[in-house]
């Protein structure tokens, strides 16, 4: 057995160098503490580097007013249903409006992100307009422009790089990746000592963060809190579920198990990763393995492709729809150039998969199905031919009528062959769950009292439980991130400052 040694002496470590753990070191590097980030992966980046990293905003979120924060704390509030303390979700909130300076101080330039119009996803501002809090509530959603300063095609990926690039300027921070954290050492049952790498090596702290990702790809985590279903990934593979282990290893307590973001979306066979769905014509339906429809395929928010599909049926307890097809026709599939979205994912943005245009390849490759009467349909599908026609003629008679989903009528039109089909099942963006944190984004102990020195940040134990609304987990990663980076740096070195970093101006409750 390998003796472990001391190696070295930080005030901070930073479990994970995705965004989380990119804001939380330079926020505790401005506080002056020595600071380690270490990642597992060889290339850091984590989810957020092949994220859109969209945030939603109160409108006012560039002035310092806050008029709307309040309400959308309370919004917020009523989105957890009682699953996230109000102190939490005001600590984000006031957190957000200190995001705007915060990243313009590194080069950042915004723009409000209007989305190209699509009919698969629904990604309104509102992603529950009917809770009696968001009546009036008017939420926009931002990301950081493409420019000079920052170049890269995805909008997570400029962030990172924005902070990577100021983050090896900061003479107070080091960066190690390609190197595993097996363990979060604790005095005892007391306060954090430091971290046990794979190798043997002990890395001393005063104060540890974990920010180190969610479980979208370690498999038993995934069936044990989500359930056995087949769910796969969009975003990167190294989050494999150490942000459970290390918190159970140390003691903590876990929230937000079964919460997740999920869009429904295709997983070519011969890859764990998977793409969004780009569907520019309201020519086409999901059916289920029953070949009926089951959902308003325009209003299947573009993060609850899991939890919207997930029925169970009550005499055999399996999943009612799975497998799911999307079904459409040449109006998608041969006018457009690609059936998926080509701004995001691991497959797109990492492993750079170029879909062909017009789908070329993938038809050739087995990916998308094509035939030319129902009948074939049903043979390239296994799904049942009669239920197959009565669906598609039930649709295409809705077109001038009522459907029985409540699709809009100008969201529908009529699917006519050749038909196309493509098995279509929930992708992670990422799970939510993991150490139970606070405010201050000090990680808590069962009984619900701060483990001294440890902190947590991003989706390593997200602060969204129950219900998500849409774009909120990236800007969490910054809010917590700053938080938490101050947090321990002040923790490990009495650093002298505001009590609220990095929030200098309170929600008004008045
Ligand atoms: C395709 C895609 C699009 C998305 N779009 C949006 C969006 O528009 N808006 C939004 O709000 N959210 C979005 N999300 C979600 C959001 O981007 C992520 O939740 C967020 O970026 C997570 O950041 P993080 O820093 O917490 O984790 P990550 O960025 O995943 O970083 C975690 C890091 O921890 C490292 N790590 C893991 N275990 C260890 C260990 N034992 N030791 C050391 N290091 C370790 C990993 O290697 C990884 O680099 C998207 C996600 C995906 C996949």
């Amino acid at each position: 057995m390998t003796q472990a040694v001391l190696a070295e002496h930080y005030d901070v470590i930073i479990l994970g160098y995705g965004s989380a753990g990119a804001n939380a070191a330079l926020q505790a590097s401005r506080c002056g503490a020595r600071v380690l980030i270490i990642d597992k992966a060889d290339k850091a980046g984590g989810n957020s580097f092949v994220s859109s990293a969209n945030m939603t905003m109160p409108t006012d979120f560039h002035k310092k007013q806050k008029s709307d924060g309040l309400q959308f704390s309370q919004y917020l509030g009523e989105v957890s249903q009682g699953t996230t303390p109000k102190r939490v979700i005001d600590a984000y909130v006031e957190g957000l409006y200190e995001i705007p300076s915060w990243l313009e101080e590194l080069g950042a330039e915004w723009e409000e992100n209007k989305f190209e119009r699509m009919w698969t996803y629904y990604i309104p501002g509102l992603t529950f307009p009917k809770l009696e809090s968001a009546e009036d509530l008017d939420l926009r959603v931002y990301h950081i422009k493409q420019t000079d300063r920052c170049p890269a095609p995805t909008a997570g990926r400029r962030v990172w790089e924005l902070l990577d690039s100021q983050l090896r300027r900061e003479q107070n921070v080091t960066i190690r990746t390609g190197t595993h954290v097996r363990r979060i050492e604790r005095e005892g049952e007391g306060s954090v000592a430091g971290v046990l790498l794979d190798n043997g090596d002990r890395i001393s702290a005063r104060a540890v963060i974990m920010a180190c990702g969610g479980f979208e790809d370690d498999a038993e985590l995934k069936r044990d809190s989500l359930g056995p279903r087949d769910i796969g990934l969009l975003g990167s593979a190294v989050n494999t579920g150490d942000n459970i282990r290390l918190a159970q290893y140390v003691g903590t307590s876990l929230w937000h198990m079964t919460a997740e973001a999920s869009v429904l979306g295709f997983q070519p066979p011969d890859s764990k990763f998977g793409f969004g769905l780009a569907l520019r014509h309201p020519n086409f339906i999901f059916v289920d393995k029953r070949g009926k429809r089951f959902i308003n395929e325009t209003r299947l928010e573009s993060h609850r492709g899991h939890s919207d599909t997930a029925a169970l049926d009550g005499e055999s307890g399996k999943y009612v729809h799975d497998p799911m097809w999307l079904v459409t026709d040449a109006v998608n599939v041969e006018t457009d150039r690609s059936l998926v979205l080509e701004v995001f994912s691991y497959q797109v943005v990492v492993k750079g998969y170029k879909w062909s245009p017009y789908s070329t390849e993938e038809i050739k490759k087995g990916w998308i199905k094509k035939a030319d009467s129902v009948e074939e349909l049903s043979s390239v599908t296994g799904l049942p031919q009669a239920e197959l026609q009565q669906t598609l003629s039930g649709f295409n008679e809705a077109t001038e009528s009522e459907d029985d989903f409540g699709r809009r009528r100008d969201s529908m039109a009529p699917i006519k062959a050749p038909y196309y089909a493509m098995i279509v099942k929930p992708l992670l963006y990422n799970t939510q769950g993991g150490p139970r944190r606070n405010e201050r984004a000090e990680i808590l102990d069962p009984e619900g009292q701060p483990i001294q020195g440890l902190y947590g940040a991003g989706e390593c134990g997200s602060i969204w439980g129950h219900s998500y609304q849409s774009s909120c987990n990236f800007a969490e990663t910054i809010v917590f991130g700053r938080i938490a980076g101050a947090g321990a740096a002040k923790y490990a070195s009495n650093y002298q400052t505001d009590e609220r970093i990095p929030t200098k101006i309170p929600l008004n409750h008045s």
